[in-house]
């Protein structure tokens, strides 16, 4: 773990992040995911494309970087989830805020997220997915916290797997910010 690196000068808070994953570190396991993805879609043929579903807002930078390395016909889209507890607890109870612009049925569905924590959102997110009968669907998933697990899920391509702390930028966030912090990093406790 690298040490706390000077806050971003738009930072106005005084939260001290300590990085845990840097951008270099990111930016290398994204395209390692991004190839292996590739190699394993090569052989659909023409008309089956793979639809990369992001799952609202968390993983959205992640879906940017992710898909720019993936050489296959793909569509884009979104899916918004709500799990509804406090900020850094999840209640297990989990609300689908925005669906789909487009049906998935017989489509190649790759779901992509931030972070598998208690497992209660994409256990839950998968299942629902799964009653539109697409042809097939895997999850691809940047960050697992595996300590924090009480449903099994099964991540077919996994960026990072990290220890129990609560983690923002590169997508992820506290009350809606640094999420555009370029590093992965947790707040330091004082
Ligand atoms: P789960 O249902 O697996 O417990 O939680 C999934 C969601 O909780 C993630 O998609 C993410 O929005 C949020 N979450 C879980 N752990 C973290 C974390 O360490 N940092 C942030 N920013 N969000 C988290």
């Amino acid at each position: 773990m690298a040490a706390s690196p000077t806050p971003p000068a738009w930072n106005r808070e005084t939260d001290p992040f300590v990085e845990l994953i840097s951008a270099e570190a990111i930016t290398r396991r994204v395209a390692e995911l991004g190839a292996r993805i590739t190699a394993d879609y090569a052989e659909l043929g023409a008309g089956e494309d793979v639809v990369v579903l992001g799952v609202l807002k968390g993983s959205v930078i992640f879906m940017a970087d992710l898909v720019r390395h993936i050489a296959l016909p793909l569509t884009l889209d979104f899916i918004g989830v709500a799990s509804y507890g406090d900020a850094t607890v999840s209640s297990g109870v989990v609300q689908i805020t925005q669906d789909l612009t487009r049906p998935i049925e017989h489509k190649h569905v790759l779901v992509v997220e931030d972070i598998v924590d208690t497992g209660h959102t994409v256990h839950y997110l998968m299942e629902n997915l799964a009653t539109r009968k697409p042809a097939s669907i895997k999850l691809c998933s940047l960050l697992h916290k595996p300590e924090r697990a009480e449903r099994q899920v099964h991540i077919d391509y996994l960026g990072f797997t990290i220890p129990n702390k609560f983690v923002v930028g590169y997508g992820l966030d506290v009350a809606q910010r640094y999420r555009n912090l370029p590093f992965i990093g947790h707040v330091a406790q004082p």
